[in-house]
């Protein structure tokens, strides 16, 4: 190459940019936790099919560690206990489904009658889709705004539908069951706390079934493994993490500076009644080491830790006002 005039200038304004993009990075006063509490990874735990079991066993240790998760139904098999035709297999019923939701669990869509969709018309999927929608919604109260599908079976076109109006469906998924050892579950947890991911389970049986686990206390002792870990590990319904994984990456922040006053205007151009889910900040504590926060002339509580300050906010919510020292 030779350094023409023009040749030197391309290389002086990379050389500026470089600088200032690092520049800016290291003095970041304020950004968004990519997850929320500024956690390091993420565990949505997702049962597949409405399962008895899911309600009988899983929901009472759930509500004992206080963690909320995301349970996929098909519609048409729910209500078919002992004495129906999923006598094999009982299945939940709507007033168990409505119960966990009350305590904040996610009840949601799994296709009506857990056709595989990338086999089914545009027509027939769009029921398979829509109908278990407003059937969840008129039995539960709250519309399913998660996806998750049958066979875990998909293609651009499916995948397509299914997201229409939704905050995320399931893609990807870690299989727990029949196969699950304390050692693999570990791994997984060593995996996500180093990578800083999120990653959502399928667990069918739980002590007996299609891939139950060996022993009900592998399941058990994995939870209050994660429970041990909370402080790193964010546990939410898939609704929930998949709402804030895009806000966090959608939104952006408007900064004013006032003297000690810091004026911070979030702007989320995403669908406000989908995407909702309040937001961490992250304040750099070597910028400021102490602050009282408020949006909308609301006051924020804020977790004064030793390496960093913590406020959660609405994306929506206008003007925050943080003043600091
Ligand atoms: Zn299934």
């Amino acid at each position: 190459m030779h350094f023409t005039k023009n040749n030197l200038k391309i290389v002086f304004t990379a050389l500026f940019l470089v600088i200032n993009v690092f520049g800016q990075e290291s003095q970041k006063i304020f950004s968004v936790a990519q997850y929320k509490s500024d956690k390091q990874c993420a565990i949505s735990f997702t049962f597949d099919d409405g399962l008895e079991e899911h309600y009988t066993l899983v929901f009472p240790k759930l509500e004992e560690l206080g963690f909320k998760a995301t349970f996929w139904v098909n519609g048409n098999t729910i209500n078919e206990g002992e004495s129906g035709r999923m006598k094999e297999k009982p299945r939940t019923t709507w007033n168990q489904l409505k119960k966990m939701a009350q305590k904040g669990h996610e009840i949601s869509n799994h296709g009506w009658t857990h056709k595989q969709l990338t086999r089914c018309t545009p027509e027939e999927m769009r029921y398979e889709i829509e109908y278990n929608d407003s059937v969840i919604e008129a039995k539960i109260g709250i519309k399913p705004i998660t996806f998750c599908y049958p066979n875990n079976s998909k293609n651009s076109k499916v995948i397509e539908a299914a997201s229409k109006n939704r905050v995320g469906t399931r893609i990807e998924q870690f299989q727990r069951g029949g196969k699950s050892t304390p050692e693999i579950l570990n791994a997984k947890i060593d995996t996500i706390l180093k990578n800083y991911q999120w990653y959502a389970t399928m667990i069918h049986g739980i002590s007996y079934g299609y891939d139950a686990f060996k022993g009900v206390s592998i399941l058990w002792n994995h939870l209050d493994q994660v429970k041990a870990l909370e402080d790193e590990i964010w546990v939410g319904t898939f609704r929930d993490i998949s709402a804030y994984t895009k806000e966090q990456q959608s939104i952006q922040l408007k900064l004013k500076q006032q003297g000690e006053k810091w004026i911070i205007v979030p702007n989320l151009p995403l669908d406000k009644k989908l995407f909702n889910v309040p937001l961490t900040m992250i304040v750099n504590k070597e910028i400021l080491s102490n602050c009282s926060v408020k949006q909308q002339g609301k006051k924020i509580k804020t977790s004064n830790l030793p390496d960093k300050i913590l406020f959660d906010f609405d994306p929506y919510g206008g003007e925050i006002i943080v003043k600091g020292k």
